[in-house]
């Protein structure tokens, strides 16, 4: 009696696998900024949307102003208008810290609600050093 023998040889199949790497694309406008509320290079998404204002920086603190302006209302008693004086508080980046000094006309978006006072951010200087 003779025993045949077979030998079956299993080809394995080695799949490659494709690494795929994704290049996250980053935005470097040359100075560093390391502040993630900053509306252009921040990324817990701080979208400047709804009113917007105009006003004179009275007070500069790390990280946000506070503005103030005046409106007229009009008081139907005396027929008169009478002003009243608004203070904003508004977030400050760290990029544009240099660029906003007490005394200057600026102008704020509304954003959403950063924290209990602020939910407005500084877009753009109007003028600078209206008043001292
Ligand atoms: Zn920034």
């Amino acid at each position: 009696m003779v025993k045949k023998e077979t030998v079956k040889k299993s080809v394995k199949a080695q799949k490659s696998v494709l690494s795929t790497s994704i290049a996250s694309a980053k935005i470097d406008n040359g100075s560093k900024c390391n502040d993630r509320l900053c509306p252009i290079h921040g990324d817990r998404k701080l979208k400047m949307r709804g009113r917007t204002f105009e006003g004179i920086i009275v007070r500069k603190l790390p990280g946000r102003v506070t503005i103030q302006f005046e409106r007229m209302i009009k008081s139907s008693k005396y027929e008169r208008y009478e002003k009243r004086k608004t203070k904003i508080h508004a977030r400050l980046p760290d990029c544009m810290s240099n660029n906003f000094e007490v005394g200057d006309l600026v102008q704020i978006a509304e954003t959403r609600p950063i924290s209990k006072m602020i939910h407005f951010v500084v877009s753009k200087v109007v003028k600078k050093g209206v008043k001292e």
